[in-house]
């Protein structure tokens, strides 16, 4: 059965890497029919905090990434990590460490001096515990092994050796008796059963610290089996350059919030970032779940795009459901949206957003109050021949007995066409009336939805 988790340390928000690792773990999982856990690492008590805890959770749940079983706390397993230490050390897998900061900081200082790499040189492995001075603290540390080297066949980045010499013997459990994050991850990826290892490629040095504690486990108790990893690539900018808030590495609320994207989109963008089935870009949830593989996932840094992720979003809105992306863009419109009426409008308004705050802001002239405020480029329309035109237009409208799409623009190409003048020194003019702005949707579905009362009574407000 596979088995995988999402192991987020809640010191800020679910961010766009982060977001993507947890729709990754989630898709391998339900794709073979197995579960995806959820581990808050709060190890870090000083940065960790519950607002972000709730964030990620948030996130989460609006990405519609649910997950099996109960939500692990790292840091409420301390007592567990320190058994899985203390067990190390009396099989001799671990020992005790002695150093002094002072004499680790002497040992760093000779190696920088000698241009070594700095790492703990093993000073107490093979020393006897009885040398230290009665009652002097200790750290624990785990026996490496120094010989050979470590292969990780890892199901993204390929083969990877390490050789087991540039892996120090570092600390497990602090002299306070608090379990460092390399122990705290293993033994809780050993304890929820978790299978596959999916995370950025940032933790790929880890894995080969990691594993020397699984396999040591694995000696001492058997049914500690490797884990099977695979370390996705880091999301660049479109530059190529690490990714910034200025690439939008934001949160995903602040998607949700700022930029308008619905989940679905922002869901399938996520997919595609980094992972590629044929040139079929959409996806529904179900063709995801069925078609994700980590072989689809590629080798190098993939690239945030905006404009992709804006366009893609705007093909979620032309297919969304009306009254649902009424709901949404309401509480954006304010207390004057009328969710009835924005349902209505919504096939005319959702052919042209791309996030939902255009497409608040391409329904806001139904819900505007008389007398309308027109934008500087508006009023600059309305010149003295204008308000000619649009008395003209008034009257035609008062006398209009069919008030639809198809029947206002009958009427008024026919009247423009009587003045002898284009459709658009007819538009142009009424656009401006009845929406206040310069840009709108088309002038018919404008004057349809807004209905023949209230149509003439912004007209007949700039009329001669
Ligand atoms: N908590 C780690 C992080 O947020 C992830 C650890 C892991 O996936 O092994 O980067």
């Amino acid at each position: 059965p596979v088995v995988t988790r999402f192991a987020p340390s809640p010191t800020g928000f679910l961010h766009i890497g982060g977001a993507r690792t947890a729709l990754f773990n989630w898709l391998y999982a339900r794709h073979f029919g197995g579960k995806v856990l959820l581990r808050i690492e709060d190890t870090d008590r000083k940065r960790s905090t519950q607002e972000a805890i709730d964030a990620i959770l948030d996130g989460l749940d609006w990405l519609g990434l649910d997950f099996d079983g109960d939500t692990v706390f790292q840091f409420e397993r301390a007592a567990r990590h320190a058994e899985v230490a203390e067990k190390l050390l009396a099989n001799g897998h671990a020992y005790k460490c002695f150093a002094t900061p002072e004499d680790l900081e002497a040992m760093r200082e000779e190696q920088r001096a000698a241009k070594k790499p700095l790492r703990y040189d093993g000073r107490w492995r093979d020393r006897d515990p009885a040398e230290a001075p009665e009652g002097a603290p200790f750290v624990i540390r785990l026996k490496t092994p120094q010989d050979g080297e470590t292969v990780i066949d890892d199901a993204v980045q390929g083969r990877v050796t390490v050789k087991n010499v540039e892996i120090d013997d570092y600390v497990l459990l602090r002299g306070d008796g608090t379990p460092t994050y390399m122990l705290a991850v293993v033994v809780d990826d050993h304890d929820m059963g978790v299978t596959h290892i999916v995370r950025g490629d940032d933790h790929l040095n880890n894995a080969f610290r990691q594993l020397p504690i699984i396999r040591a486990m694995n000696a001492l108790e058997g049914g500690w089996p490797d884990p099977i990893y695979a370390h996705i690539p880091l999301i660049h900018g479109n530059d190529g350059a690490k990714l910034s808030k200025r690439h939008g590495a934001m949160g995903v609320d602040a998607y949700r919030d700022e930029l308008g994207i619905l989940p679905d989109a922002l869901f399938n963008y996520l997919l595609r970032l980094g992972w590629g089935h044929g040139d079929q870009e959409e996806f529904t949830r179900e063709e995801a779940i069925a078609a994700f593989d980590l072989p689809g996932v590629g080798k190098s840094p993939s690239r945030f795009d905006m404009k992709k992720l804006l366009s893609m979003n705007g093909n979620y809105i032309r297919t969304a459901d009306d009254a649902q992306l009424a709901e949404l863009i309401a509480p954006r419109i304010g207390a004057a949206a009328d969710v009835g009426l924005l349902t209505q409008a919504m096939p005319v308004l959702k052919t042209r957003a791309r996030d939902l705050l255009e497409l608040a802001d391409g329904a806001a002239f139904l819900f505007k109050t008389r007398p309308l405020k027109l934008t500087e480029q508006a009023a600059a329309l309305i010149t003295p021949e204008a308000r000619e035109l649009l008395a003209g237009i008034s009257a035609r409208l008062t006398a209009e007995q069919d008030w639809t799409t198809a029947a206002l623009e009958a009427n008024l190409k026919a009247y423009a066409e009587d003045l002898g003048l284009g459709l658009g020194k007819l538009a142009q003019p009424l656009r401006a009336a009845l929406t206040g702005q310069t840009t709108s949707p088309g002038i018919f579905d404008v004057l349809a939805l807004l209905g023949q009362e209230e149509s003439l009574a912004r007209i007949n407000a700039l009329a001669l």
